[in-house]
């Protein structure tokens, strides 16, 4: 096993799959569970962050007279959601949870604890991180390089929908060019939009390496968890 300790970062959008008409598909639930418990299987201790862009982001408050700040703790809000609909999935595949909440919310979850956190981890259980760091103007990536640091995992592995980090967008350009490594330096100087600043530089200045790959392809979660190439190590 390379990884003792791994922290997921899924993002809320891919919670909503191909069916723009509901926040969350259940057959996405249904398949990141899967997929998590399968790692889970491996003894891998797991802690998960997920984003909340399927329901609101905090940047879209403006357009509804919705002042930012205000707007953020909303978008801290629509992450509790998404993190409550994982949590119940991955309990129906017979795994055990606990929610932990960066706003003190004590009728639906804990309160973020660090060692509390890390001891859940000690037994077992898949802790998720809800709320983001519970302050405005963060992200959900900086909620997982942030977290991950504090519990010390080994890697962050960010989830997304395309197989790694490209030259430019893969989705536009056609000669994008894949990296299957890269050094923190690399990635700063091309420029490459992986997390925002604020992420990118908390795992660059711990040396906390990122795992960049495709969560929609099946069995790829349990490839990059056991140390196996796929996607962009970023170190
Ligand atoms: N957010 C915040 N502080 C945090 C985490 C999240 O203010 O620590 C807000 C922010 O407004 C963001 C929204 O929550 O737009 C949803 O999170 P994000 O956009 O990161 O989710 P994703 O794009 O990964 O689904």
């Amino acid at each position: 096993m390379k990884y003792k300790r791994i922290l997921l970062k899924l993002s809320g959008e891919a919670l909503q799959g191909s069916n723009k008409e509901t926040h969350i598909d259940p057959a996405m639930l249904e398949q990141y569970s899967e997929e998590i418990k399968r790692v889970k299987e491996k003894g891998v201790e797991l802690a998960i962050v997920i984003g909340g862009g399927n329901i609101f982001r905090g940047g879209e408050a403006d357009v509804l007279g919705i002042d930012r700040v205000q707007g953020d703790y909303m978008g801290m809000l629509a992450t509790v959601i998404n993190a409550m609909a994982l949590q119940s999935a991955l309990e129906r595949h017979g795994l055990y949870t606990r929610l932990m909440s960066g706003i003190k919310m004590e009728q639906v979850c804990e309160p973020f604890i660090r060692r509390r956190a890390i001891r859940h981890l000690e037994k077992g259980r898949i802790v998720i991180f809800g709320a983001g760091i519970g302050n405005p103007y963060f992200t959900t990536d900086s909620t997982a390089s942030l977290r991950a640091i504090e519990i010390q995992a080994n890697v962050v592995l960010k989830g997304t929908r395309v197989d790694g980090v490209y030259s430019k967008d893969p989705e536009k350009f056609t000669d994008a060019v894949r990296y299957s490594k890269l050094s923190f330096q690399e990635a700063y100087e091309k420029n490459l939009n992986i997390m925002d600043m604020t992420a990118f530089t908390l795992c660059m200045e711990n040396k906390l390496p990122i795992i960049v790959f495709d969560m929609n392809k099946k069995g790829n979660l349990l490839k990059v968890a056991m140390g196996e190439e796929a996607g962009t190590l970023i170190s």
